[in-house]
């Protein structure tokens, strides 16, 4: 048996090597991912529930790396939130968003903010400087923040936001009824829509699930928010979710991420 014992102690201690050097190999390439133009940024049409055309879009980050091959955001975004990295790649993904929207008539877009944006640099100047170069209309560009984020750091949190909602973008609560106090950050916040995470749109077969969707969208209407629903990915789900007064959707039904927007003109 203890042969035995040493033996699984050493697959373990082989197992934890490999582990950390694969995530050593993804830190140093992260590194220099932005620099040699390994990242992309793909879009995501949300639709209009009841005209079915793409009113918005949201920009999703997208990494490429020729001996690590492709990588998921919820792997490498954590990463460069840890490095910091993630303020000059966000900036990037601000820019791009920014500038291909802006091929649009009328298109509106969506950029994911990390706490890290909000703690370090000038966020605000960052926006505006996006909105001037490419032309976008600022009531065009949404900015899709977490309550985690607005937790780190509260008062912060409003002040960057405040200064924020001067660039003429509009502030959305992303993954909205996933952290504890979501409700008391809509009071507190100068938020101008939520997004509603997708557990409940999986949880629409349950009648609670629709419950809880209903008292969101009224939630929505009575304080003006916009109420966005994402992950939809079946023809009842959108039934559903339609019948409900969700006026915007988003999801895999509709269209995955890709690298055009939907229909652009031309
Ligand atoms: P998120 O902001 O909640 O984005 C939605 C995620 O759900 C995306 O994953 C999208 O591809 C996926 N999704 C869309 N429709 C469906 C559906 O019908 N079913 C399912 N199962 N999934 C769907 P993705 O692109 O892998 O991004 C994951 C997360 O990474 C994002 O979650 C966001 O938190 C973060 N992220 C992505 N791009 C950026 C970025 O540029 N900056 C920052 N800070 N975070 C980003
Ligand atoms: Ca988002
Ligand atoms: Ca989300
Ligand atoms: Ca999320």
């Amino acid at each position: 048996t203890q042969a035995k014992y040493l033996h699984s102690g050493v697959e373990i201690y082989h197992g934890g090597q490999v582990e950390r050097q694969e995530a050593l190999q993804v830190e140093t390439a992260l590194a220099k991912a932005l620099q040699r133009q390994e990242f992309q940024v793909y879009y995501q049409p949300l639709i209009d529930a009841h005209s079915g055309r793409a009113v918005k879009i949201e920009a999703l980050l997208r990494w490429k790396n020729p001996t690590l091959g492709m990588r998921s955001p919820a792997e490498f975004i954590p990463i460069l939130e840890r490095s910091g990295g993630i303020v000059p790649v966000g900036q990037w993904v601000l820019n791009e968003a920014c500038r291909a929207a802006a091929t649009h008539p009328d298109l509106r877009v969506a950029v994911n903010l990390s706490a890290r944006q909000f703690s370090q640099g000038d966020l605000p100047g960052t926006v505006r400087q996006a909105l001037q170069a490419s032309g976008l209309p600022p009531h065009r560009l949404d900015l899709e923040i977490t309550e985690s984020l607005m937790m780190q750091s509260p008062e912060r949190a409003a002040t960057v936001m405040g200064r924020l909602k001067e660039t003429g973008a509009r502030v959305i609560l992303d993954d909205f009824g996933t952290g504890y106090s979501s409700l008391s950050y809509l009071a507190r916040f100068p938020l101008d829509g939520l997004k509603i995470d997708r557990s409940f749109v999986n949880a629409l077969s349950e009648t609670s699930g629709q419950a809880i969707i209903r008292a969101i969208v009224q939630l929505g209407s009575t304080l003006g928010l916009e109420v966005v629903a994402e992950g939809v990915e079946t023809p009842e789900q959108h039934a559903l979710l339609k019948q409900l007064g969700v006026p915007l959707l988003q999801g895999y039904l509709f269209g995955r991420p890709q690298p055009q927007l939907p229909d652009t003109p031309g």
